[in-house]
Formats: C-alpha cells, sequence, structure tokens
C-alpha cells in the first residue's frame, strides 16, 4: 500500500506489512491480478551481473613492526593492487586497493573477480610486496587475517543495460563475449535481469538513496550514492558492503574473451512510497527497453526489449551428462566462461556452485549435453526492419538474482534485516 518510509517501516517493525518478490509482482501481473499489488507495502529486487566497476580496499599486515619502511609495489595472487593511500611506515601494514578487473601477471583466466571470491571462501592468498628499499617479502594471508576488507561498486546495478552484437565483418575479443564475436549480426549478448532489478523497480530513485541497507554479495551494506556514468536516463549506483559476510556464489571472476571480469550481485528492498514505484513494479520485461549496441563502435544501432531474453527462455541451462558424445577436446570447457566444466576420462561435469547459467555451453555443445533456450533479440532498427539475431551468451544470472530476492524477503520476514531510510536523495 502507498505509504511514508516511515509508516512502511513501522508496518515491518510490526509484522504487519505485506513484502513480495519481483518475481511474485511479475506472477500477480500476469495473472490478472495487478489490483493486488495496492496491498504491497516491501517489494525485494536483485541482480547479479558481470560489473566491471567493482574494487576492494584491503588493509592486513603483512609483518612485523619494522621489517620495512614502506611497500612500493604488491601483487596478490600475481594481480598488481594499487599501494596506499596510507604509508604505514614501518608498521609491516599494507593499506591497497585491488580492482576487480585486475588480471594476474601469471595465470591468463584469472583475475580480481576470482580473487575476492577465493578469499570469501577463506582460500589464503599469496602475498609479493617490493619495499621501498628494494627488498621482497612473500607471504600467506587469508581473509580472516585481514581486519579491513571492503567491496565496492563505483558503478553498479544498472537500471537494466544493453545487448551487444557485433555489427563489423571481423570477430572481435570484448569483455561483452567469452569467445571472439562473431561479426555480421549473426549472434548477441546482453546484460540486465529485466523486471526484477532494483533501479527498474525505483526508476527515479524515490526510495533508494545515500545509507539504503542493501545486499551486496549476501553481505549488508550500504548505497553511497549514484556511480560512475549514471545519468537521469540510465541510472546506476555506487555502494559497498564487508567482504567478511559476502557469500562465495554471489561472487566470482568471469572469463570474457578480452580476459577476466567480475561477478557482483545486489538484493535491494523498494517500499512503496509513490504511486509511480507502483506502476513501475507492475511493468513487465515486454516494456522494458534494451538497446543493441554494436561491440565496436558502443553506439546504439537498434532497441530490443528484455522479453526478448528473458519471456519463454530458460532460467536455468540443463545439464544432461549422457549424452555426451566425447569430442576431443571437450569445447565446452575452454569455452565456460566460470571454470565450471571439467572433461576427465571422457566423463563431462559441471559445477552447480560455479555455474552462472550464461547459456554459452547450450550454444558451443553439438550435443544437447546442455540445453536451454536463451531466445532471440528482435533487432528493430530507426529504418522500421526487424532482423532476429540469437543470444549466446548472457551476462547475467536472473536465476541466483530470483533467490536474492527470496533470501531479502525472508530476512526482512525474520526481522534479521532491517530497512534503513536513506539519509539523502540521489536522484
Ligand atoms: S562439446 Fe558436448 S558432446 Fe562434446 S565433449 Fe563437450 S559436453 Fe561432450
Ligand atoms: S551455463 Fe554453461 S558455460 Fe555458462 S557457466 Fe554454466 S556451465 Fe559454464
Amino acid at each position: 500500500m502507498v505509504g511514508s518510509y516511515s509508516e512502511i517501516l513501522e508496518k515491518v517493525e510490526r509484522g504487519e506489512a505485506v513484502v513480495i518478490t519481483a518475481e511474485e509482482v511479475a506472477e500477480l501481473v500476469e495473472s490478472g491480478e495487478s489490483s493486488r499489488l495496492s496491498e504491497v507495502d516491501v517489494v525485494t529486487t536483485a541482480t547479479r551481473a558481470v560489473m566491471s566497476g567493482t574494487y576492494a580496499v584491503l588493509s592486513f599486515p603483512v609483518a612485523g613492526p619494522a621489517s620495512f619502511l614502506r611497500a612500493k609495489r604488491v601483487w596478490i595472487n600475481g594481480i598488481a593492487a594499487q599501494v596506499g593511500p596510507c604509508p604505514n611506515e614501518n608498521l609491516g601494514v599494507l593499506d591497497l586497493v585491488v580492482f576487480g578487473t585486475a588480471h594476474s601477471r601469471d595465470r591468463p583466466n584469472y583475475g580480481g573477480g576470482h580473487l575476492f571470491r577465493d578469499l570469501v571462501e577463506r582460500k589464503k592468498a599469496n602475498i609479493e610486496v617490493e619495499t621501498d628499499e628494494g627488498r621482497t617479502l612473500q607471504a600467506d594471508v587469508g581473509l580472516d587475517e585481514m581486519p579491513h576488507a571492503r567491496l565496492f561498486g563505483s558503478r553498479h546495478a544498472f537500471k537494466n543495460y544493453s545487448a551487444f552484437v557485433n555489427a563489423g565483418k571481423e570477430s572481435v575479443n570484448t569483455i561483452f563475449h567469452s569467445r571472439g564475436f562473431l561479426p555480421r549480426c549473426r549472434e548477441a549478448t546482453f546484460s540486465g535481469c529485466g523486471q526484477i532489478n532494483p533501479l527498474k523497480n525505483d526508476p527515479f530513485l524515490e526510495s533508494i538513496g545515500m545509507g539504503t541497507r542493501i545486499l551486496m554479495n549476501g553481505a549488508e551494506g550500504f548505497v553511497m550514492g549514484t556511480g560512475t556514468r549514471s545519468s537521469k536516463e540510465r541510472p546506476n549506483l555506487s555502494g559497498f558492503a564487508d567482504m567478511h559476510q559476502m557469500a562465495a556464489e554471489q561472487m566470482g571472476g568471469f572469463v570474457t574473451s578480452a580476459g577476466p571480469e567480475c561477478i557482483c550481485s545486489w538484493a535491494v528492498p523498494i517500499p512503496v512510497i509513490s504511486k509511480t514505484i507502483l506502476a513501475e513494479m507492475a511493468r513487465p520485461d515486454r516494456d522494458i527497453a534494451m538497446p543493441v549496441n554494436d561491440v565496436n563502435s558502443r553506439t546504439v544501432i537498434g532497441q530490443a526489449d528484455y522479453g526478448d531474453v528473458w519471456t519463454d527462455a530458460d532460467l536455468l541451462v540443463e545439464f544432461d551428462p549422457d549424452n555426451c558424445t566425447g569430442c576431443t577436446p571437450c569445447p565446452v570447457v575452454e569455452a565456460c566462461p566460470m571454470g565450471a566444466v571439467r572433461s576427465e576420462e571422457c566423463q563431462v561435469s559441471r559445477s552447480e556452485a560455479l555455474c552462472f547459467h550464461c547459456g554459452l555451453c547450450a550454444t558451443v555443445c553439438p550435443s544437447a549435453v546442455f540445453s536451454c533456450r536463451l531466445g532471440a533479440i528482435r533487432l528493430k532498427t530507426a529504418a522500421g526492419s526487424v532482423k532476429s539475431i540469437p543470444v549466446v551468451l548472457r551476462q547475467s544470472d536472473r536465476l541466483r538474482a530470483i533467490k536474492l530476492t527470496e533470501e531479502l524477503k525472508r530476512r526482512i520476514i525474520n526481522g534479521s534485516f532491517r530497512m534503513a531510510e536513506p539519509v539523502e536523495r540521489i536522484g
């Protein structure tokens, strides 16, 4: 029911609020029961996707006091970190910033996103320090030995995103594909969770503001403001959360044909504080625009919508190893951006914990070991033509995003997640 933020918080506190997930909203709309949305107080929204604008700030001891004057250069699992801003002179302590898109100098398919997940999985990271005096130190350090480890988003949770095609004549390597992107608009990739996306439900930032409590990778965190490249038409958010509380399955690295990228997830409660939010909640995938970009020029060459890629598509990629005909080598092992597939002694296996349900395996495998309806974008150009282009890879994981909306709903209802009214508007 449309109410003020404080009225809704009081209802939540009393256990009287109607809290439903964005997926449940969509089911009500689809079944012709939109009128029941007026009873809703809070809708839980989420997105999980490749989010390049991610960095960690880490601070931890690496040696005893007076072991070295200052660190000059540092690598974590072979990934170069930015040293500072604090010099920590003679303390034996490092302050570091690590980019989610940084690449390991030693392992081609390992980057900042992989490192963040490894740390959250409590794996030790190898730290190499080059000191001011030219000495080298090494240590193995885990997350529990890092008193300060926060993950930040400088540009996260776009109000949905875009589809990509390669309109050129040559295949290109790009962060928007995990293989060479085939030319002449033969295939499409996309990002965006459609109707369950947080900013789709609050596009004018009426309820989301500075200080809004969120779940980032499963950990409680806060919105800091809008992010880089945010605009009124295409807003996005910046925020942070403590890595010690994060869930590994919500994050990780994602290998593209231009190197490793970083996955993050957000879940955001939207209190129904305006008629605009109430109306936007009901907007289905089919009514959410998805611009189609050429990866070469990064210009919009036409429009599609999120109904093309989520309505009648499978969220889950089915796996049936009995269909395997034993190609040598298995091309899916190389193509899988999560490293989730193995093929050993003619036995193919998939890690459920790692799988992002991107669908690329269903595109690559000739024998239906992996199957998934990925849909096709209907590219509408300014000239009025419509071209159907098959989706071959998704860079958003709506399956896990839906689970996140359910998790947030559960936590709000049982009182373990306290919604926080923003301290300042950012819209
Ligand atoms: S591509 Fe498919 S059929 Fe071929 S080895 Fe891999 S899983 Fe088996
Ligand atoms: S859907 Fe297929 S290609 Fe994508 S992460 Fe899962 S196993 Fe790998």
